[in-house]
């Protein structure tokens, strides 16, 4: 397992939208290794393989809490199949952003459909934390940022702060 460097905010990779993964095989293992043990050195709790520079649909999750034991999740392919109505609000974090935190409402329970590590499609009804985290991470895959949820005026200060960091000139 190889920790990968992490892509930052502004690299237009993190607006490339991902594609899909034809079949789970021992190269796709690997990088699913990589992926966790990237997560977990940052520390993290969801990591998009597009923000180790491979824009392939898969993502992986672990919501455990400190002191419990890992609990790694792997989503190959994922599809929302179904939001709530209900809506819940959680402070997020992105390690392509890092040190930027801000308040984003998003649906409290979703559906998702998805190929799991062991080839096999799976559905998973996921609330709470998770709900949030594999929502955050499904935008990943679709060139689609948790600071696309905020206020315009939010969104910009911050790209234009790590623009600023990054010594590069602006996108348009
Ligand atoms: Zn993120």
């Amino acid at each position: 397992m190889t920790i990968k460097p992490l892509i930052i905010l502004p690299d237009p990779l993190l607006r490339q939208v991902s594609t899909p993964i034809e079949r789970v095989d021992a190269e796709l293992l690997t990088l699913v290794d990589d992926m966790l043990e990237t997560m977990y050195d940052a520390p993290g709790i969801g990591l998009a393989a597009v923000q180790i520079g491979t824009p392939r649909r898969l993502l992986v999750v672990d919501v455990a809490r400190e002191g419990e034991d890992k609990s790694p999740q792997v989503f190959i392919n994922p599809v929302i199949l179904t939001s709530s109505e209900e809506r819940s609000v959680y402070e997020e974090g992105c390690l392509s952003i890092p040190e930027y935190y801000a308040e984003v409402e998003r649906p409290a329970t979703v559906t998702i459909q998805h190929i799991g590590r062991d080839g096999k499609e799976h559905i998973v009804e996921a609330d709470g934390l998770l709900a949030t985290c594999l929502q955050h991470e499904i935008d990943h895959l679709n060139g689609v940022l948790f600071i696309d949820h905020i206020s315009r005026l939010k969104r910009e200060m911050v790209i234009k702060k790590f623009t600023k960091a990054a010594g590069k000139p602006k996108a348009v």
